[in-house]
């Protein structure tokens, strides 16, 4: 059996060993235990996915204003219970309680965005039958999938699987959840909550366990799989979501960049860039990892920058800026990234290889760093940020596109925002601001390239987790009825004429 990245996987000590395997979740501040968890098998998967199954059914048909009744009372439970969970959160992530306060301000307010717009977004909708099917009614509505499977990552181990599980229930979806073996006691408590106003049905199910309880889950047959984490797993999960033709959701990675025009104002793009890049301690997939920034202002802005970042601080205490690495593994990359970056000729402006101190990482700004770096071209996700000095805003689009990653970008400028965000290669800009796209339930949220495809949040976020259903319904009959053999000689040529005299010009 795979062992966890830290901690241990074994028997649990106080039952037989022939009894199912368990891991602990662990505190990466202090390697305390936090909670036990089984690993849940493939045959265990199957029943769980069979249960929901039939849940699912039962909550497709409590119909949208039920279902939204029943969202919006775990909602007013979340909100109660914010604290509770936002200290599960840091217990298992290690990052500061403000931070998961935050992450939970915006599982709150997607949840209850998700729940009011899903009637209008999924309910039946009259169209246009057109010209050539004048006599019909035509409509769309979208039906649920059944159950959803949501894999989700440890960094933002509430905000990033609700992004998908909220939407999902609010679709009409059963779901099972299968959260990061690093986080698992967040996963346990939203079902746990979840269960207590929806008592009647497993509508919302755990499983815990390893990468294989994930692949196991993607060939359950559940009707869609939601995928947040790595590329590289995304991949994986497409390949065992291919052998049973199961559609795919993937979020995965990103290197955002951070654009600095000359007329952009310097401190709040400074503070932006050091936002992005150090909280949560990097570990975030819409990070900032690369900034690109105009030379008339690049002094001024790495003086600012290079400032603040000297004075944050990592930490296991409360008033700490930014808490552990969450992953052991992660720290082995992070270092590979500086050194990589120093060996090639780049500069620590602030920090450098010393600065990992495990669990912990401060702050490290690079300059003069090759193009073809790690740290410039892949997902580092942790504390650091690559800052290049480029001639102008357009050379700084050019390369912030050059990468294999696309999911979120920012602009600082006065007079080319919107513009220059058009021209980025990525799902999301925030002009102006950082991260800002997040925080906007109605906007989309994914990735291009290598960050993924699909897009949760929003209206697109909803139809992700249902199905369109057309229908056409004669309201009355004509005579000329081109789809049938008793059509007379004449009627396809007076389509064809219809069809010139409409259509032709
Ligand atoms: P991983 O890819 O390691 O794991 C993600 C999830 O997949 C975990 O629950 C993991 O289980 C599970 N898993 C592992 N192997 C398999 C498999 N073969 N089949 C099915 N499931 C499997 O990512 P991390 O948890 O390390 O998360 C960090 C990554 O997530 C970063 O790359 C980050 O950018 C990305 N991310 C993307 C976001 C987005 O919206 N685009 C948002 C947040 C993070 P287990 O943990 O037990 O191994």
């Amino acid at each position: 059996m795979t062992r966890t990245a830290r901690g241990s996987a074994d028997t649990p000590v106080d039952q037989p060993a022939e009894q199912r395997p368990m891991f602990d979740s662990l505190d990466p501040r202090t390697d305390e235990v936090v909670g036990r968890y089984p690993v849940h098998d493939a045959a265990e998967v199957a029943e769980i996915v069979d249960a929901a199954r039939a849940a699912g059914r039962w909550w497709a048909d409590l119909g949208f204003a039920e279902r939204k009744k029943r969202l919006d009372r775990w909602r007013v439970q979340l909100v109660r219970r914010l604290d509770e969970l936002a200290g599960l959160i840091c217990a298992e992530t290690g990052k500061p309680l403000d931070d998961a306060r935050l992450e939970l301000v915006l599982v709150i307010d997607h949840l209850h965005w998700a729940a009011s717009k899903a009637p209008k977004v999924l309910g039946k909708r009259k169209v246009s039958p057109g010209v050539l099917m004048a006599n019909h009614a035509a409509s769309v509505e979208y039906e649920p999938y059944g159950v959803v499977g949501v894999i989700g990552p440890w960094n933002y181990p509430a905000f990033t699987p609700m992004g998908s599980i909220a939407y999902a229930l609010a679709a009409g979806n059963a779901v099972v959840f299968k959260p990061s073996e690093l986080t698992p006691g967040v996963g346990r408590w939203l079902v746990d909550t979840f269960a207590e106003v929806v008592p009647e049905q497993p509508v919302f199910s755990l499983i815990t366990g390893f990468g294989e309880t994930g692949a196991a889950l993607c060939e359950s047959g559940v009707g869609k799989v939601a995928f947040t984490g790595s590329t590289e797993t995304g991949k994986k999960v497409m390949a065992s979501c291919a052998k049973t033709l199961t559609p795919v959701l993937v979020e995965c990675g990103g290197k955002d960049a951070l654009i600095v025009d000359a007329d952009a104002d310097l401190k709040a793009a400074a503070e932006a860039a050091l936002w992005g890049a150090m909280s949560n301690a990097g570990q975030t997939c819409i990070g900032v990892e690369r900034v690109f920034v105009a030379e008339p202002v690049a002094d001024r802005f790495l003086e600012l920058l290079t400032a603040r970042a000297k004075k944050l601080r990592p930490g296991g205490e409360p008033g700490a800026d930014l808490g552990p690495i969450t992953m052991p593994s992660q720290v082995g990359v992070i270092r590979e990234h500086i050194q990589g970056a120093i060996d090639a000729g780049g500069r620590a402006l602030v920090g450098g290889p010393d600065s990992v101190r495990p669990p912990f990482v401060e702050p490290v700004v690079l300059v003069d760093v090759p193009a073809d770096a790690e740290a410039h071209q892949e997902e580092t996700f942790g504390p650091t940020v690559v800052v290049e000095r480029v001639r102008d805003a357009d050379e700084a689009v050019e390369r912030a596109n050059s990468g294999r990653y696309g999911l979120g970008a920012t602009v600082f400028s006065k007079a080319r925002g919107e513009e220059l965000a058009r021209r980025l290669r990525s799902g999301m800009v925030a002009v102006n601001s950082v991260i800002a796209f997040a925080a906007v339930p109605a906007l989309p949220f994914g990735g291009v390239g290598d960050s993924g495809f699909g897009r949760i949040h929003g209206e697109d976020g909803l139809r992700e987790f249902a199905r369109a259903k057309s229908i056409t319904r004669t309201r009355f009959r004509i005579p000329l009825n081109p789809m049938s053999f008793s059509r007379g000689a004449g009627t396809v040529r007076r389509v064809v004429q219809l069809i010139r005299a409409t259509r032709g010009r």
